[in-house]
């Protein structure tokens, strides 16, 4: 909101972040985008443009309570799905628990995913190509988040990206040849630090429903990130409800 205001200003002053949260530091402040919710929908107004400066320092997030920390931690396994499984690796072997978290291995870790980001933002900063691989998980992920939120239960948006992620796997296996083996492995290893949301078969329609109001998707179909293998995205990938089902089903035989 700050770098919105900023942005339009006497037409535009200069502004850097001082990210306080973990999913500001390696997400939101991160690439430019700058907006404002409008209407009941997300980000319906703003501009994409640059802060001059960002200052991220991990001692900021000592204060931050665990369900926030673990929110913006998902953004950061998501950088590692689309990039690095050398990083995935790290990111699940990192205790996320209150009492354990490590601030010095912290920092490194957030530095790694700002890079991350910027190194695709750099190549695509309006999002026409290669910046998209930065929505894997958030098709399901926002619908979750809404379907949630509809209901006064509130998820946090990396929790809901997290739950995303695992279908998204699933479809990544079905349409991308994804590895099953590591389709499970994945699977678990998101599973160990989120908790399952709570949905059932009645609440598919639904589901589907809001994936399709999206505003990433246009004519009532439905756009998806996957992956052929941790680290190679493939943007742009239609999928059909039936495959939704597929994946929502996938879901919720999890650890049953
Ligand atoms: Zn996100």
């Amino acid at each position: 909101m700050g770098g919105f205001a900023a942005s339009t200003f006497k037409r535009g002053i200069d502004f850097i972040n001082i990210p306080t949260t973990l999913l500001g530091q390696v997400d939101a402040s991160a690439g430019g985008k700058t907006g404002i919710n409008f209407n009941g929908l997300k980000n319906e107004i703003g501009v994409i443009n640059q802060a001059k400066h960002v200052i991220v320092d991990a001692n900021f997030l000592k204060t931050l309570d665990n369900k926030e920390f673990i929110s913006g931690f998902a953004e950061m396994l998501k950088h590692a799905v689309i990039s690095d499984k050398k990083y995935f690796n790290r990111l699940s072997g990192y205790d996320t628990s209150e009492i354990n978290v490590d601030y010095e291995v912290l920092n490194s870790l957030i530095e790694k995913s700002i890079i991350i980001k910027y190194n695709i933002v750099e190549q695509d900063p309006y999002e026409k190509g290669i910046r998209k691989a930065l929505n894997f998980g958030h098709t399901f992920g926002h619908a979750f988040e809404s379907f949630f939120s509809e209901q006064g239960n509130y998820l946090k948006h990396g929790e809901a990206v997290a739950q995303g992620m695992i279908c998204e796997l699933f479809l990544s296996n079905k349409k991308q040849g994804f590895p099953v083996m590591e389709l499970l492995e994945l699977t678990g290893k998101i599973m160990e630090k989120y908790e399952k949301i709570n949905i059932n078969h009645d609440d598919f329609e639904n589901i589907i429903n809001l994936m399709s109001h999206d505003k990433k998707n246009s004519a009532g179909q439905i756009n998806c990130t996957l992956i052929s293998e941790v680290g190679k995205p493939v943007i742009d990938r239609i999928v059909e409800k039936k495959e939704i089902n597929e994946a929502l089903n996938y879901y919720l035989q999890i650890f049953m």
